[in-house]
């Protein structure tokens, strides 16, 4: 039995979370985590209580911790994985580099896997991305375009800089040197061998994203409709379950995805 504690349980994604894992046989909820004040505080969930604004409690409890909250409670959400020497995997979006130089050095003495999107068929979307960019020269211009919720607060996407990240290495670069600036009607003529994006936000939409690779004449669309969020519920409860197997590092979805190959990975 795996026993998971989930950060965020009141949210969008915690409450999939949960639904995720009472339908999952081998694992179980050991409680979960909101912000102090939270009508949830105190309540019960699986096995466990809904601790507020502190989790190191159910850290304790867990072998690992599923977190959907905001890129302002990681660094105390990974001081508790490791007190508590329970893995962790982050699913928040919109971390920045010192966000990332935390779970870098969480990453050395607990398992981690940071993932801007826990989708699986995402994870097989960023391998088919890597392999178009690499057989296309830079003649063919990438544009990664993505449409989420009102609610969204970072932009681009985690899962369109994702996206962008494999383009830039099947282009054998970095998306920091070839990310372009925003389309905004300057004079400014498009960078070659450049990566573009278009952020769109309004309604419910759960996630849309669509990489072009624009070429004379044709145009390759790769793309992902993401209809609700149980899919990145369940791919991250599946990735947890497998974290909790493995020894301290950094881990991504290709990773998990990797060790357990074949068309069942999905
Ligand atoms: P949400 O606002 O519905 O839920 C976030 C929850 O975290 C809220 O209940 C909030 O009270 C709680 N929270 C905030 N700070 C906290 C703290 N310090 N301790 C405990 N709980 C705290 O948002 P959501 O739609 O569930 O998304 C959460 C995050 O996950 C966002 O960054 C979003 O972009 C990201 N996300 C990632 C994926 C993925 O596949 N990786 C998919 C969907 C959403």
């Amino acid at each position: 039995m795996i026993k998971i504690g989930v950060l965020g349980a009141g949210g969008r994604m915690g409450q999939a979370i949960i639904a995720e894992v009472a339908q999952t046989a081998d694992s179980w909820i050991a409680g979960g985590v909101e912000r102090a004040g939270h009508p949830l505080c105190g309540s019960v969930i699986g096995d466990g209580l809904v601790v507020c604004a502190n989790a190191a409690p159910v850290a304790h409890k867990a072998d690992v911790l599923i977190d959907f909250t905001s890129p302002a409670a990681l660094e105390e959400h990974l001081r508790a994985a490791m007190d508590g020497n329970a893995a962790i995997l982050v699913g928040t979006t919109g971390l920045e580099p010192a966000h990332h130089a935390a779970i870098d050095a969480a990453a050395r003495s607990i398992a981690v896997l940071q993932a801007a999107n826990t989708s699986l068929a995402v994870s097989l979307l960023a391998l088919l991305v890597e392999r178009a960019a690499a057989a296309l020269d830079s003649e063919w211009d990438i544009e990664i375009a993505e449409m989420h919720h009102r609610h969204k607060l970072d932009a681009p996407s985690g899962t369109a800089l994702l996206l962008g990240d494999a383009a830039a290495r099947g282009r054998g670069g970095s998306l920091q040197n070839l990310r372009l600036p925003p389309h905004d009607g300057g004079s400014a003529l498009r960078k070659p061998g450049g990566i573009g994006f278009a952020s769109l936000r309004g309604g419910t939409v759960a996630g849309e994203h669509q990489v072009i690779f624009a070429g004379e004449g044709e145009r390759i669309l790769l793309a992902h409709s993401a209809e609700g969020r149980d899919i990145f519920a369940r791919g991250a409860v599946r990735a947890a379950r497998w974290l909790a197997r493995q020894p301290a590092g950094r881990y991504s979805m290709a990773d998990m995805m990797r060790s357990s190959a074949g068309p069942a990975a999905l």
